[in-house]
């Protein structure tokens, strides 16, 4: 069962992955097909059921794209 909800704000997101990189379930990628005003390929979550809300992904984002909501 999902214990949080991830949103990303694309036009902030850069794509450099950090999120990515941390997400202990592995389940962020970067779109495959979208890109957001600045050139960037934003990142986006694969699998929403899978996350445990541990907010890793926000707090690496650099540039403040990501918030995570906790399913209570
Ligand atoms: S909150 Fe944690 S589990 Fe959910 S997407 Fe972010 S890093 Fe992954
Ligand atoms: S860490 Fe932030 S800027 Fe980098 S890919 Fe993830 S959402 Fe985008």
């Amino acid at each position: 069962m999902s214990k949080g909800l991830v949103k990303f704000d694309e036009e902030r997101c850069k794509g450099c992955e950090l999120c990515i990189s941390v997400c202990p379930v592995k389940i962020l990628k970067l779109h495959e097909t979208k890109i957001n005003s600045k050139g960037y390929r934003p990142a986006c979550v694969t699998d929403t059921s899978k996350c445990i809300g541990c907010a890793n992904c926000a707090v690496m984002c650099p540039d403040g794209a990501i918030s995570v909501y906790q399913d209570e």
